[in-house]
């Protein structure tokens, strides 16, 4: 899908565009973005948008770094008029809002003075692990299911939804679901192509399925759904948050991941073996073997906060083990029964990612860890579908699969450890992103918390 200059250009006349947005992603996950009066962008797109490149090392950043951004231009789009930062309160300066500033984003990839690709830039360990599929063959596809909690202010404090209590799947006639449907709006008229939406467990919790897609323009469409989604709640005065576990003893938000590898020569889904057991080929079960392998260690990108252990506990339809089956709530990866159309139905989904991570990082050493699977013939343990291993105490103690990382400074010694993820997010991103958030794991380790004072006070 090339989109030319021009068409841009004419995109930006007849839309009357004043501001772009240039937008890229952190090494932790954050948005980022600079805003440019819209006389800059031919410039921009010519010769890049100076910026300080440090600003992607998130809590590590030391010096200042000069990168150049280049808008990706098929990636742009104007924002809808739904989607405005948070409302301004006083009544005069939101005379000054006009409708005139219509603002359009475009993601950009970072490179360096010279115009080399930098490679402390996401987005570009993502295209690095798509050319590796590319060259075996592959095309990635994914599609993800994101899940959010909506809060609500009081003394300017988010706290949980009370109007909104629906539970699982909900037909539901609250006014969240008109403000879900304008999210979804949102998505569509920015070319992103959503498969449904649906009310989640928890009160306040929602869930909106992305159609299967191109794993780079996923990656950039999750960074804009995570801002649309912000942006519209705060219309409606109402807080989105996508931290991974907000209550205790309540469902978390995850990001299941649906994955496929198509045939760039026969467009088709290699994953498909009808007479396969559950369907699957043998790529596809090299494929799951290879994230087993390496799940451990990937798991500080695909749930990279404190708070993402605190979702990953027994109960809550999140996973603890690594392990595989078909419909084991448990199950880290789920091979979902293919219906009648098997190839578009037959996918593997990847469970303990949750909304928090960078999705560019995530999808790269998810795409990479599959691959080192079928590149080296990995066999596949067997499926774990009963739940026997619940019944079994001595399971508890001894169990047949190996756990996930119990927090963040476990899974960020797996990560230390395999030479596969070092590949895939090259040094500056591997040691940028292991320095970040081994800042944030001691700081919260020297906290003395809540619930030790409690514990522990009354008794020693
Ligand atoms: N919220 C659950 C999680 O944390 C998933 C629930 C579901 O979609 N079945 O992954
Ligand atoms: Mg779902
Ligand atoms: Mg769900
Ligand atoms: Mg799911």
């Amino acid at each position: 899908d090339h989109t030319s200059f021009e068409q841009v250009m004419a995109t930006i006349k007849n839309e009357r565009i004043r501001f772009v947005n240039l937008e890229f992603t952190d090494v932790v996950g954050v948005a980022k973005c600079v805003t440019i009066p819209v006389e800059q962008f031919p410039d921009c797109v010519r010769h890049g948008k100076w910026f300080d490149g440090s600003a992607l090392e998130n809590i590590a950043r030391v010096a200042e770094s000069d990168m150049y951004l280049y808008p990706d231009l098929t990636t742009f789009t104007t924002l809808p008029g739904t989607v405005r930062p948070a409302p301004i309160i006083s009544t005069r300066q939101q005379d000054m809002q006009s409708d005139d500033e219509v603002v359009a984003r475009v993601i950009c990839d970072v490179r360096e003075p010279d115009g080399e690709r930098f490679e402390g830039d996401p987005r570009a360990a993502l295209l690095g692990a798509i050319e590796e599929a590319r060259a075996m063959g592959f095309k990635y596809q994914v599609a993800p299911e994101l899940e959010f909690f909506l809060l609500q202010f009081e003394d300017k404090k988010p706290v949980p939804l009370h109007d909104d209590p629906g539970s699982y799947f909900d037909l539901s006639t609250k006014f969240t679901v008109t403000i879900r449907s304008e999210m979804v709006h949102a998505l569509q008229s920015m070319g992103i192509k959503i498969e449904g939406s649906h009310h989640e467990v928890a009160p306040g919790q929602h869930e909106i399925d992305f159609e299967s897609g191109d794993a780079l323009r996923m990656a950039d469409s999750l960074m804009t759904a995570k801002y649309v989604i912000k942006a519209i709640a705060s219309q409606h005065n109402l807080y989105a948050t996508f931290l991974p576990k907000p209550f205790y003893r309540t469902n978390g938000s995850g990001l299941h991941i649906h994955q496929q590898l198509m045939s760039i020569e026969t467009g088709k889904n290699v994953f498909v073996d009808e007479r396969g057991e559950y369907g699957l080929s043998e790529l596809g079960r090299g494929f799951i073997a290879g994230q087993l392998a390496h799940a451990r260690s990937m798991c500080a990108i695909l749930a990279p906060l404190v708070n993402s252990y605190k979702r990953l506990v027994r109960g809550y339809e999140a996973p603890v083990f690594v392990n595989w089956g078909r419909v084991n709530r448990q199950a880290l990866i789920r091979v979902p029964r293919p219906g009648t159309d098997p190839q578009a139905s037959m996918r593997i989904e990847l469970r303990c990612s949750d909304p928090s991570c960078n999705p560019h990082l995530a999808l790269a050493v998810m795409l990479r860890a599959g691959l080192d699977g079928i590149q080296r013939k990995m066999t596949l343990p067997p499926a774990m579908d009963e739940n026997i291993f619940l019944q079994d105490e001595s399971e508890r103690l001894r169990p047949r699969a190996r756990l996930l990382p119990a927090t963040l400074g476990e899974a960020l010694d797996s990560m230390r450890e395999d030479a596969l993820i070092r590949d895939v997010l090259g040094d500056t991103i591997y040691e940028g992103f292991i320095d970040a958030k081994s800042i944030e794991w001691t700081e919260y380790r020297q906290q003395v918390h809540n619930w030790e004072i409690e514990r522990y006070l009354p008794v020693f």
